[in-house]
């Protein structure tokens, strides 16, 4: 490419969604509007027509004229996305060395990535005078679904409900809709969709008394309104929530809006409900169960600052925001925050970022903080708030440990911890079993040849799952049916290992008469089952939880005393520099959902290694002895947070090309590497075969971010032009957090 550049009067550059890491010019339309930055525009891009976003204006190409293109039109007559929004597309961009275009497209609804409007009119469907006088019974003894869907009309009353609101709940609606239609009973129309009404009646309900520590923990907050980063580190229960209500009725009041990022999980019915009855206003929510036209009635509504609350998850940081007064990330530990493909940010780092170019605050909050932001901490850049205790009186809850080698687990429950959830059960508490992975029983192995079933396309083990007598690939989502014989020796074999089903079953048999609920993303999968058994654990109707890591986070179970972790050592032998931290982070999580009340909790930890230092750490120092001591070790081992990493993969179908990328990456950043560059790879990626191709990764580590940067800046570019990079998958991860 040539750098020459060539006056051509004026000129778009337009961030247009393609893999490619520039920008694109384009002369503007013929009749000569010069669309602002951050509005849409349609242009030309190789045969197709593309909606692209106007980035800025320019006067000079480095294509020559006879090359540039003409925009074909504006969408936006003035722009959707502000000087601060694209300031914040751009840093992502660069930072994460991500196309600007595709960094734009994830930023944007789906429904304004495809061009339409900003207030397209939708498809709404309601119920007719005749509809409404309908006997429903009679309908339904011929045709149940018809009737189901009248009753959901009928319910929703004249303003009907937009049809792709109907597709969720009901997805095949419209055939059921078609004689109803014929009757005269049900009509439809087209409407502006709805906007975000955020007013509710009544008022505010008013919270707790702040304890000393946590009015302490305000009044650090109140002390500026600019930008500042404060880790509110507290332990499970001690408050933080109540501090963040009170700093968010400031800021409302101030008519700011404020930003909430809530991890996946933790973006609960619970916490919304808590935060619009505290504030006394509708939140827009963005989340991954609205359809594309509620997620965009929520961002505009953020947009135009009708919306004072805009609680979302990771994508949301990108939402535009009129009138930004603050940013919070709750459980800032939280893995979802950073994004596992494409554009591979962390969220939580961008609303740091984020909060700066705005000069707002920004607030995250744990009770298991990350190494990284406890260094922040320590080198002065954050505040450090400390909650020590828990609110409103509750005591923190006791840890112990059962030696699974003296006493055996049968069925994944040994006999102590039996015993305890008999002892909770009687005193009419409620028990929580915490097994940290889900299926029946992970691995199908061979007793006498010691084969284990595995996916052919992957490097990966097969699941069991018991129920529907199936093997499957976590990794790749391959079934088949469960063997009875070994594939290698034909012996009988049989699972191995217990999964939350076969918990669930055994505890059955030990505890009938129990309500035993199991929460994990197999049993949640129908829609509104999460929220069903959150519902009902929440009320106590339920004896004994059985669940993975969507019960260890944010919520609070009132009768919940006691919380049994089975199978706890995987994370002991863990080869990832971040195994104990994270191990650490996931049994004081949940530990943290025991004795929230009056009752005092109880936490049991199942382990065949209870003389592993790690224990002794856990339970004398909590989660701050054990993020102490791996601080220390990182410092010694040079880990991030002491030092900085780029992770960069490939995939091909054939091992010499996947590896063959990585070597010419290597010896490109081998050339050009300073002193504080390290480079360990290539290597097998730990599953070195996913979806039948092969895998392989080259970790580049710094002491300084700039040697890094500087160095993947040159990277990209040479790497998007080599032509090896046709056979090959690859991406750059930027602070990855999966990296075994
Ligand atoms: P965290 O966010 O740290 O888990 P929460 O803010 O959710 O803590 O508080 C945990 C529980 O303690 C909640 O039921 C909350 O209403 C209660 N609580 C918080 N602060 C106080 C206080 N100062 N006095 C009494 N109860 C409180
Ligand atoms: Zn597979």
């Amino acid at each position: 490419m040539s750098d020459i550049s060539i006056n051509t009067g004026p000129l778009l550059r337009v961030a247009v969604n393609v893999p490619l890491s520039r920008e694109f010019d384009y002369l503007p339309p013929r009749d000569g509007a010069m669309p602002e930055p951050g509005c849409r525009v349609l242009v030309p891009f190789g045969r197709r027509q593309q909606v692209g976003v106007v980035l800025g204006h320019g006067s000079e190409s480095s294509l020559p004229a006879g090359k540039l293109r003409r925009c074909d039109a504006v969408i936006d007559a003035s722009p959707i996305l502000s000087a601060n929004d694209l300031r914040l597309i751009r840093f992502t961009s660069h930072y994460y060395h991500h196309p600007v275009g595709e960094v734009v497209a994830a930023a944007l609804p789906a429904v304004l990535r495809q061009g339409k409007p900003l207030h397209p009119s939708v498809e709404v469907v309601a119920v007719s005078d005749a509809g409404e006088s309908a006997d429903i019974d009679q309908i339904a003894r011929r045709a149940p679904r018809q009737a189901e869907l009248l009753e959901i009309l009928v319910d929703a009353g004249g303003n009907g409900i937009e049809a792709e609101r109907l597709t969720e709940e009901l997805p095949n609606w419209r055939r059921a809709a078609k004689p109803l239609f014929g009757k005269g009973y049900l009509y439809r129309f087209e409407s502006r969709s709805a906007d975000l009404d955020e007013n509710l009646q009544g008022t505010a309900e008013k919270g707790p008394a702040l304890n000393d520590d946590q009015q302490r923990a305000l009044s650090t907050l109140r002390s500026d309104d600019g930008f500042g980063a404060y880790l509110i580190d507290g332990v499970t229960g001690s408050g933080k929530t109540e501090v963040y209500l009170q700093r968010m009725q400031d800021i409302i009041g101030q008519g700011k809006q404020v930003l909430v990022l809530a991890p996946e999980i933790g973006l609960t019915p619970q916490l919304v409900a808590r935060l619009t009855k505290r504030l006394n206003i509708q939140p827009a929510l963005l989340h991954s169960g609205l359809t594309d036209i509620e997620r965009l009635a929520a961002w505009r509504a953020a947009r135009s600052g009708a919306a004072r609350l805009v609680v979302g998850t990771r994508s949301a940081v990108f939402t535009p925001l009129k009138n930004p007064g603050m940013i919070i990330v709750d459980e800032e530990h939280d893995h979802s925050f950073k994004q596992q493909e494409g554009l591979r940010y962390s969220a939580r780092d961008l609303a740091i970022v984020r909060a700066k170019h705005l000069d707002i605050p920004v607030v995250l909050g744990s009770a298991t903080p990350t190494l990284e932001m406890l260094q922040h901490c320590r080198g002065g850049n954050y505040t450090h708030i400390r909650l020590p205790v828990r609110a409103g009186g509750a005591s923190a809850p006791s840890i112990r440990l059962i030696d699974t080698v003296r006493t055996p687990a049968t069925d994944g429950i040994s006999e102590p911890l039996a015993e305890a959830i008999n002892k909770h059960l009687d005193a009419d508490g409620q028990a929580l079993i915490f097994l940290n992975r889900r299926g029946f029983a992970p691995t199908l192995i061979c007793a006498s040849c010691g084969h284990v079933a595995g996916c052919e396309r992957c490097d990966s083990r097969l699941t069991v799952h018991a129920r529907r007598q199936e093997l499957r690939c976590h990794h790749c989502g391959a079934t088949r049916r469960l063997d009875a014989q070994c594939s290698e020796c034909g012996e009988p074999v049989k699972p191995l290992g217990e999964g939350t089903q076969r918990l669930e079953d055994g505890l059955r048999q030990r505890f009938p008469g129990h309500v035993i609920t199991r929460i994990d993303s197999d049993s949640t999968q129908r829609k509104g089952a999460m929220g069903e058994a959150l519902q009902s654990a929440t009320r106590g109707d339920s004896d004994i939880l059985v669940g993975t890591q969507m019960l260890s986070k944010g919520h609070h179970f009132p009768k919940l005393t006691l919380v049994g972790v089975v199978n706890a050592d995987q994370g002991l032998f863990g080869t990832d520099f971040r195994s104990s931290e994270r191990m650490a982070q996931s049994i004081v999580q949940v530990a943290g959902r025991a004795g929230r009340e009056s009752r005092p909790g109880e936490v049991l930890i199942q382990t065949a290694f209870p003389d592993n230092p790690f224990w002794a750490t856990l339970i004398e120092g909590g989660y701050r002895k054990v993020s102490d001591a791996a601080l220390a070790e990182r410092e010694l081992t040079r880990w991030p947070p002491f030092t900085r990493l780029a992770l960069i993969r490939s995939a091909a179908h054939h091992h010499g090309d996947a590896l063959g990328f990585l070597e010419t990456a290597k010896r490109f950043a081998a050339g050009k590497a300073g002193e504080t560059l390290r480079i360990l790879g290539p290597v097998d990626a730990p599953m070195a075969r996913k979806a039948g191709r092969f895998r392989a990764q080259l970790l580049l580590q710094s002491s300084d971010r700039q040697t890094l940067h500087s160095l993947l800046r040159e990277l990209r570019p040479a790497l998007e032009q080599d032509p090896a990079a046709r056979k090959v998958r690859w991406s750059i991860d930027v602070d990855p957090i999966e990296l075994f």
